[in-house]
Order: structure tokens, then C-alpha cells, then sequence
């Protein structure tokens, strides 16, 4: 059973400034897991979580993330910016882009972020556009092929095919690169690879790590360069489903670990810092997307529409993914209606639940759709000239904080020239 962390009363109370549809995000949640991150790699001294900021770019999050200890990982010029207005400097930023143009290699340059370099091309791009090449360069790892581990807890396999996607270098262009930075003046590498999304097992951060590990010792060996971290990037998923059970990251750091201790440390390489880059892990759960419940139709099929809508969370409608709907003051209610829960967009694929037991729905309930505190607001649009809505931050103490006001038809409308 999921439980959202929020009851109807205080969406009632918070609904009276801040009308539906709202995201809000639970303090205590984030801290408390950020923390168990933290511990789960303790065995690691340099171990640091760059979350993902475009998971959740709002300051708000940021910046409780940077106090539990974390960096940032950016992808792009205004996630950069974004880091810089939060504090964020130096060694605590990642920029890991691909198809990066000169002008953000400048600004990570300036920043003295870990650049995470995407392709072999990059390199010269990189001192081109320094002038140097910085003390510390990461390079992306491509293994190609198809990976896969085996039964995970729910009985699927994770499985992705690296060998059809964009990103990274191939081993040869890993070693390549290295080589060329160091000549360039580079002291310090790091190695970086992400090749599946969203799994549920404790099994993914481990197996990439011994292979990641490995490459490092080959790579290492062949040209001589001090590999100063492995960055395991993000990929460690959340249950969306509420009979899939979580990831237990206390396993997964231990598993880590022990692949650790059976390859880099033989090969002399226990000064090695372990990175993650996670994003979902880190916020997915923590956010509720709160909506109400404006309209009833029964024709072919019965539906709910409620006035949130695909532009506020995405994920459903393109990737038909699942997330839990709870009513809000029904919690225990028996799910005896089966509903399409349908947004107000002009896309069939605006439905955040297709036949979904739910308990009755009556016009002003108030539903909590879960899971979505990453790549979720982040993910909104303007189609049909809907206005991305607030943000809200439940503090550890039970009140309230607007972290971003709703945009307003001002905002929609000021970058047009007419
Ligand atoms: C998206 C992304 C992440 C975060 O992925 P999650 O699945 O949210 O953990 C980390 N690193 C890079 C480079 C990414 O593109």
C-alpha cells in the first residue's frame, strides 16, 4: 500500500492559496533517504551523490540536497546557472551533456566543474574552448553490446541496449581519450557510464560497477593515468507499482563494495572515490502531484477528469507509465470503481490511469497522483497554453512553503513579439 504524505486536511488548507493542481515535496523524505545513500557508500571516503538536477531543477530541492552533502549533476547552460545561483561551485558539480555546444564547456570551465565528456571529438573541443585542459577530466563509457542481469525481484530481467545508444565512448576511444588529455595536461580521470534506467534491483549498481571497475584497471594499465573516480551515474529505480517492493540501498552500497575490494584494490586502486548521479532515487518518491476532481463522464467507458494534465506530468502519457492515484480522505475506502483518470489536454494519451480501481470519486475530491517528484514537473510543457503549475515544499516542522508560484497567462505570454 502506498501512503501519500499528505492528508486532505492539509491539501484542503493549502489549496486555499494555492488552488490545484500543485507539486509538493516532503522534506523528511528527501533528507532521510539522501542519508541513507550516504551511508550505504560510508565504507567509501570520497563518495558523493551529484543528483540529477534535471530530475528536479528547483532551488528549493537543491539546496536541501546540498546540505545532506550533495552535488549536482547538469546537462546543460541554465541547469549550470541554475547550480551557480544555488551555491553550488567547483568540485561540486558534474556536467555530464552530450552534443554540448562550446558556450557550456565555457561556463562548466569557469565554474571548475568535473566535466564528463561525451565523445572522443570532445577533447580538442574542450581545450579549444579552456584553453587548457582542466586537472580533472571524466570521460563516458559506451560498452556497447546488450546488458543485462539476471532475475530481479519481481522476476524481470533489467535489460538495456547500449550498443543502440547515443552516448559514450567505445573501450578503444575511453583509452584514446585518456591518452590525449594526459598529454594535454590533464592529472586526475574519472569514468562514467549509465546503461539502464529505472531498475528495481539491487543487482544493477553492482554489476556496473565491476565492469566499470575493470575498465578502469585496464584503461589505467594501459596508459598510465591515475583514475581518481568510478561514476556510476543514475539509474537506480523506485517501485512506481504498489506491489513492486523498493531497492535497498544499504544492499546495494555493500554490493558495491565488495566489488570494490575484488578488483580495484588488487590492482592498487583503493583511493578510488565512488560518484552516483541519481535522480529518481533520490526525489521520485518524495513528490506528490495533487489534483482535483473536476467532471464525471459515463460513456463507453467511465471517466474522471481532474484539472491536472499530461503538461504537469508526463510520464504516463508518453511512456505509458504507471503512478499510484490515491483519494484523498478515502485512503481506506474499498476500490470497488474502475476509472480512466483523464487530463484536459486535446491528446487521447492524456490519462494518468487507464481502469484503475479506485474508491467512488465525486466531483472535489482531491487526489494525490504519487511518485512524482522526479521527472515530473520537470518534464512540463505549455501545450494547449497550460500553465505550469506551483511547487510546494511540506517542511520537516508540518508547514508549508512555496517554492515556485504557478505561472500565470503573463508568463505564457512574455516571449512573444506579436
Ligand atoms: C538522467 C540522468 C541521470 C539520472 O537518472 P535517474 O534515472 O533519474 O537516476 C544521471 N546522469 C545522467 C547523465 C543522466 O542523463
Amino acid at each position: 500500500m502506498k501512503k501519500p504524505f499528505l492528508t486532505l486536511a492539509q491539501a484542503k488548507e493549502i489549496a486555499k492559496t494555492c488552488p490545484t493542481p500543485f507539486h509538493i515535496y516532503d522534506e523528511r523524505g528527501i533528507r532521510e533517504n539522501a542519508r541513507a545513500l550516504k551511508a550505504a557508500f560510508a565504507w567509501n571516503p570520497g563518495f558523493k551523490e551529484y543528483f540529477a538536477v534535471k530530475a528536479t531543477p528547483t532551488p528549493g530541492i537543491l539546496k536541501i540536497l546540498r546540505e545532506e552533502g550533495c552535488g549536482v549533476d547538469c546537462s546543460s547552460l541554465t541547469e549550470l546557472m541554475m547550480a551557480e545561483r544555488c551555491g553550488f561551485g567547483g568540485e561540486e558539480i558534474m556536467f555530464s551533456s552530450n552534443e554540448t555546444p562550446a558556450s557550456e564547456f565555457e561556463l562548466a570551465g569557469r565554474l571548475g566543474a568535473y566535466i564528463n565528456l561525451d565523445d572522443l571529438t570532445h577533447v580538442d573541443i574542450l581545450y579549444k574552448t579552456l584553453g587548457r585542459a582542466p586537472g580533472a577530466v571524466c570521460c563516458r563509457f559506451n560498452p556497447g553490446g546488450v546488458f543485462t542481469l539476471g532475475e530481479s525481484k519481481e522476476g524481470f530481467q533489467v535489460m538495456d541496449n547500449p550498443g543502440q545508444a547515443k552516448y559514450g565512448m567505445t573501450r578503444s576511444q575511453l583509452a584514446q581519450a585518456f591518452a590525449k588529455l594526459r598529454e594535454l595536461g590533464t592529472k586526475r580521470f574519472g569514468i562514467h557510464a549509465f546503461l539502464a534506467s529505472n531498475t528495481i534491483s539491487n543487482e544493477y549498481y553492482p554489476a556496473l560497477a565491476r565492469l566499470l571497475f575493470e575498465t578502469a584497471a585496464g584503461v589505467a594499465r594501459e596508459t598510465g593515468c591515475q583514475i581518481a573516480f568510478i561514476n556510476l551515474s543514475g539509474g537506480v529505480g523506485v517501485p512506481y507499482r504498489p506491489e513492486q517492493s523498493a531497492n535497498d540501498i544499504s544492499v546495494i552500497g555493500e554490493g558495491v563494495r565488495r566489488a570494490y575490494e575484488e578488483i580495484l584494490v588488487p590492482a592498487g586502486m583503493g583511493d578510488v572515490d565512488i560518484f552516483t548521479e541519481l535522480g529518481r532515487f533520490m526525489l521520485a518518491p518524495f513528490g506528490h502531484l495533487v489534483t482535483t476532481a473536476v467532471h464525471q463522464k459515463h460513456i463507453y467507458k467511465e471517466y474522471i477528469g481532474v484539472d491536472a494534465c499530461a503538461a504537469n506530468l508526463m510520464r504516463p502519457a508518453i511512456y505509458g507509465a504507471y503512478h499510484h492515484i490515491t483519494v484523498l480522505g478515502k485512503e481506506d475506502a474499498a476500490c470497488d470503481h474502475v476509472y480512466d483518470v483523464v487530463g484536459s489536454l486535446c491528446e487521447n494519451s492524456d490519462k494518468f490511469a487507464v481502469d484503475r480501481a479506485l474508491p467512488e470519486i465525486e466531483i472535489g475530491d482531491m487526489l494525490v497522483i504519487h511518485d512524482t517528484g522526479a521527472h515530473g514537473f520537470s518534464m512540463g510543457y505549455n501545450y494547449n497554453g497550460k500553465l505550469r503549475s506551483a511547487e510546494l515544499l511540506l517542511r520537516e516542522d508540518g508547514s508549508v512553503e512555496l517554492m515556485r508560484r504557478a505561472e500565470t497567462p503573463d508568463d505564457y505570454f512574455a516571449t512573444l513579439v506579436w
